[in-house]
């Protein structure tokens, strides 16, 4: 898939808070670097869709969805342009997206505004590019139905993906169940998933992607961990791009990122001596020090690929219950693609079959306690010994 170079631009605007003035400036810098103005991005008269990153009900502070400052100054500058409607909407892992929405505050400044918060339910199929390996997806009637998508995601660590950003927010397009059934069909193939992502992003290719980052999660994302101050929001018509801007940012090595390979294999370039930067330099921003989800990546020489798949059996992490934690909800079990997770007795902790199990995790992402994280596997688990001791 060809990029024009115009598109692989990336604005990046310092925001140290949440301040809604603060917030409102730098949604519009980013609307003027990417395009001169929201107004060359929203056409007078456009039905907009905004789609956040509404995983599961959690407050604003616990920094699992965009902050609602952030969906208010996009929704006020599409207005501003023109736009003749303009609806929120997702599809979450566990809950409506008004529920989501109402917990994180995004409904409420939604009603302020006049703005309907809906749920994606029926989808229509959809042609992929030429070139893809899936030769259509089924997407969100709402999706396909706007003039213009605009994808607002937030910046968080992933158990299953190692990063959540713009590419990985696009999963949400699809309603329902799909979304499981596309965690069965990729198996344990973290490559497999990654590069359905990618295909479904562009092939849905949303205007602009816009990235909260203000404060963003790293650890155990992208539901549990913890919130980590990155202070800036930026900005892309390509998704790839952002994505890989703000992994430079954050210090995260771009080989450790699955979309980053998946891209390169359907032809998408994400070297970053190609990104233009536009906005504020990114070099104060830099962190070196953020706390991944978990170790799902194995790396060594040539000679050790043979062994990979009991490499990453070995030495990478799998989901893992805290009982303590665990009020027996069966939100996890409910969500399993792999019906991997059994509850002995309605309401007692349950269990994870690791035979089963494909480590989509989904359980972790979903679970309400955070009772389920990402747990190093024996091997890894002994080297970290030997290697302290
Ligand atoms: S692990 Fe979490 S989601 Fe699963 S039953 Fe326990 S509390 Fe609920
Ligand atoms: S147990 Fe968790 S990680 Fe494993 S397949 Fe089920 S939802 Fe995915």
């Amino acid at each position: 898939m060809a990029l024009q170079q115009q598109e692989r631009t990336v604005t990046v605007r310092r925001c140290t808070s949440y301040d809604a003035a603060l917030v409102k400036e730098a949604v519009i810098q980013l609307g003027e670097d990417t395009a001169g103005s929201w107004a060359n991005i929203i056409p007078r008269g456009a039905k907009v869709l905004l789609k956040p990153n509404l995983l599961t009900p959690a407050t604003a502070e616990q920094c699992v969805s965009p902050h609602p400052t952030v969906v208010r100054a996009l929704v006020e500058l599409c207005r501003d342009a023109g736009a003749a409607s303009i609806t929120i909407g997702d599809s979450p892992g566990f809950g409506t997206a008004q529920k989501v929405a109402a917990k994180c505050g995004i409904l409420e400044a939604a009603r302020e505004l006049g703005v309907a918060v809906v749920d994606f339910a029926d989808s229509v199929t959809v042609p992929a590019p030429a070139g893809f390996h899936n030769r259509s997806f089924s997407i969100a009637r709402d999706i396909v139905e706007a003039d213009v998508v605009i994808n607002l995601a937030k910046f968080k660590t992933h158990a299953m993906m190692v990063m959540t950003l713009a590419v990985k927010n696009m999963f949400g397009s699809f309603a329902g169940r799909q979304k499981a059934q596309w965690h069965l069909q990729s198996g344990r193939s973290q490559d497999h998933f990654a590069r359905m992502l990618v295909e479904l992003a562009y092939t849905v290719r949303p205007a602009i992607s816009v990235l909260d980052a203000v404060v963003g999660m790293e650890g155990n994302g992208p539901n549990s961990g913890n919130p980590r101050k990155l202070g800036f929001l930026a900005a892309s018509r390509d998704m790839v791009s952002l994505d890989r801007v703000a992994c430079a940012i954050a210090g995260v090595a771009p080989d450790t990122v699955y979309i980053f390979k998946a891209a390169r294999d359907l032809g998408l370039a994400v070297d970053l001596e190609g990104i233009g930067l536009l906005g504020d330099p990114i070099e104060p921003l830099i962190i070196t020090d953020l706390k991944p989800a978990a170790l799902i990546h194995v790396e060594g020489p040539a000679y050790f690929r043979p062994f990979a798949g009991l490499l990453r059996r070995l030495l990478t992490a799998w989901p893992a219950v805290d009982a303590s934690r665990c009020k027996g909800c069966g939100i996890c079990s409910e969500a399993c693609p792999a019906s991997a997770i059994t509850q002995p007795a309605p309401g007692a902790c349950v269990r994870i079959d690791d035979e089963r199990c494909i480590r989509c995790y989904c359980c972790q992402e979903l679970c309400p306690e955070g009772a389920i994280a990402p747990r190093d596997a024996w091997l890894l688990r002994t080297l970290k010994k030997l290697k302290s001791s």
